[in-house]
């Protein structure tokens, strides 16, 4: 079953708009860790995110008349900007659908880039269904994040430049999920042309759909989804992306906000850039696999999947970095109400 995807992301012209990102290592991660440690830097794509590889690569498989008619697509984050993008790259017009209480600063950069935006709802839910009536009122295409074989081969490409830049053997590839389609198209790559090489796919723990499909052999949808890294806070995985991942796949593990937030300051400390949570969420992943497989002297490679993150939230991450490198620890302790508890709680603190 790769094989047919395998012919996609060979045959993705997407290269006059998508740019082919720098593989670098991160010299003083390898030394901590002891494994040469690879950072693929999808944070320099035009949009900060690979989405664009996936968006762009759909968009050029539409009939003359779609391209006519226009596309459209319910996303807050990173989709929105690279079909946006990739739609005036093309002369098309794209409509993107967002939930009211969508940040300024993403509805300016999707608007910036020519797009009309429709602001509906206060979910994505809402959002989205507004989006699919006006698939069918208005003609309109619509362009799925992940669930689609033309996006999964667009993200796939990053698969294909891995393998070219470092012909070398790889122990082991770590991948953000959050609906699937960089996985799949990653995975389907690297199991049909180097398949000892691992394929590892990394999830936040509170929003780890793939896992729990995995676990209940079926998809599953998350009764609640944490937002931190609201690049991968995805409730179901995707139905094709799920169907090539459980296949392709070496392993699913998960990580906290504290280790995506401990990434993000080992991105900063490599490369002098700052990912945004989802993008550090794959390094999280490799540096869990370290520590719990004690391994040493591999070739581990992440993927920095985007770079689009509010300038106000680097506040909150810094000080959970802390935490998540266990350098600091916050306890809380409950006294009763009277007199002298206190007083007996320092003693029992001693010298501590
Ligand atoms: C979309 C996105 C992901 C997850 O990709 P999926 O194809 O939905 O699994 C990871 N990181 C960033 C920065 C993203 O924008």
């Amino acid at each position: 079953m790769p094989e047919s995807y395998i012919k996609r992301i060979l045959n993705a012209r997407i290269y006059d708009l998508a740019v082919e990102t720098p593989l670098e290592e991160a010299p003083v991660l390898s030394e901590r860790l002891k494994n040469t440690i690879i950072l693929k830097r999808e944070d320099l794509q035009p949009v900060f995110s690979f989405k664009i590889r996936g968006a762009y690569n759909r968009l050029l498989h539409l009939s003359p008349e779609q391209m006519n008619d226009g596309v459209i697509a319910a996303s807050a984050g990173n989709h929105a900007q690279g079909l946006a993008l990739a739609a005036k790259h093309l002369g098309i017009k794209a409509t993107i659908v967002m939930p009211k209480t969508t940040p300024a600063i993403k509805v300016d950069a999707v608007r910036a880039r020519d797009a009309k935006v429709v602001l509906v709802g206060d979910t994505y839910d809402e959002a989205s269904a507004h989006a699919k009536t006006l698939v069918e009122s208005k003609g309109l295409t619509y362009i799925h994040p992940y669930d689609d074989p033309e996006v999964i081969a667009g993200q796939g490409t990053v698969a294909m430049e891995i393998l070219r830049q470092h012909p070398g053997h790889i122990d082991a590839i770590f991948v953000p999920v959050g609906g699937g389609g960089l996985c799949a198209g990653i995975a389907a790559y690297i199991k049909y042309v180097r398949p000892e090489t691992k394929v590892i796919a990394v999830e936040p723990e509170d929003a780890a759909c793939l896992k729990a499909a995995l676990e209940k052999k079926r998809r599953v949808t998350l009764p609640q989804v944490g937002i931190f890294a609201d690049g991968v806070a995805v409730a179901q995985i995707g139905k094709e992306t799920y169907r090539v991942i459980k296949d392709t796949i070496d392993d699913a593990i998960t990580v906290s906000t504290d280790e995506m937030c401990a990434a993000i300051k080992d991105i900063f400390e490599s490369t002098r850039s700052i990912a945004e949570p989802a993008g550090a969420c794959a390094l999280a992943g490799l540096k869990k696999y370290v520590e719990e497989t004690a391994c040493e002297g591999q070739t581990l490679i992440a993927i920095d999947s985007g770079a689009n993150t509010n300038f106000d939230r680097l506040r909150y991450i810094s000080e959970r970095t802390e935490l998540g490198e266990k350098r600091e620890a916050i306890l809380a302790v409950t006294l009763p109400e009277k007199p002298g508890a206190y007083k007996t709680f320092c003693r029992d603190l001693g010298k501590r």
